[in-house]
């Protein structure tokens, strides 16, 4: 595996492998990787004749008083990691090579940017649509791979894709969680071990909502409800939002039909921990 630091190098060698008729997968990331990050690479590994892995922590997806600064990084252990789930090259480019002082150009998704995360974070997926787009013609892969996990950046992601024309295929990657059902993220480093319990209030309830949506409820109201009671029992998770809507365009449903994304935010201690479920409702006969 080789360690490309320049945009202009990166994007010559991707030029070339799909020259030679190479299908090229990218897998964008902010580093700290874990079995979330690694089955991304893995999959791309299997699907594609090269993989690029980029590992940029994005300082315009951060807003002034985030984590920017405190965000883990290992870069050590992240080169291992990525070489044993069989990447081809990891792009680590500086912020400068990323964005020079002269830099003046963003992407924004409108409508889906603004909902759910957007809320409480606004400009993050402006961050990220305009780093992912640099991404994306940085490296002219094929095949993208995006965590299910941060469902609403996916979502984003595709309609930027297709909205400009992107020509690259977006393929989602079943969240990873740990034996408790909390998902992995980088940011759980943050959470004290009482914390760490309790986060798992997250997967619990939307399990129940999976319980509930499995024996017939398709009414939101009530598996809002159900969902809060059960963060409501856990004192150290204050709940931000609940959101029951479409998976693609992220609108709010009251009737459960389709597929419908179910997702949610939650402050822990330090962490502002995503978790989310996607289900397919068969079609009444
Ligand atoms: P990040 O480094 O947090 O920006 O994540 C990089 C990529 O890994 C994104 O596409 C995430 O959705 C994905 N990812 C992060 N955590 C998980 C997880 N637990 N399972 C699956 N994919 C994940």
């Amino acid at each position: 595996m080789e360690v490309i630091r320049e945009a202009a190098e990166m994007r010559r060698i991707v030029e070339l492998a799909r020259a030679r008729g190479k299908t090229v997968g990218l897998v964008p990331t902010m580093g700290f990787f874990h079995r979330g990050h690694l089955e991304l690479m893995r999959r791309a590994a299997r699907e594609c004749d090269e993989v690029v892995v980029t590992l940029f922590v994005n300082p315009t997806q951060f807003a002034p008083g985030e984590d920017l600064a405190d965000y883990p990084r290992d870069f050590e252990s992240d080169r291992s990691r990525a070489e044993s789930a069989g990447v081809s090259y990891l792009f680590a480019p500086g912020p400068g090579e990323m964005y020079p002082e002269e830099f003046a150009t963003t992407v924004e998704v409108e409508g889906l940017s603004s909902v759910m995360c957007g809320k409480e974070r606004p400009g993050h997926f402006k961050g990220v649509a305009t780093v992912v787009a640099k991404l994306f013609n940085i490296v002219p892969a094929q095949v993208a791979y995006f965590g299910q996990k941060d469902a609403q950046q996916l979502a984003i992601i595709r309609a930027m894709a297709r909205d400009l024309d992107f020509g690259v295929e977006i393929r989602a990657v079943p969240t990873q969680r740990e034996d408790d059902g909390l998902a992995m993220s980088s940011r759980n480093i943050y959470l004290e071990p009482d914390e760490r319990e309790a986060a798992t209030a997250l997967f619990r309830s939307l399990a129940k909502a999976r319980g509930l949506i499995e024996s017939g409820e398709r009414n939101a109201s009530v598996i809002r409800e159900a969902i809060g009671e059960v963060i409501s029992a856990e004192p150290l998770v204050n709940l931000e939002y609940v959101s029951i809507c479409g998976n693609i365009y992220l609108e709010p449903l009251s009737e459960l039909s389709g597929e419908v994304l179910i997702a949610l935010a939650a402050h822990v201690g330090k962490a502002r921990l995503i978790d989310n479920m996607v289900f397919e409702m068969e079609l009444e006969a």
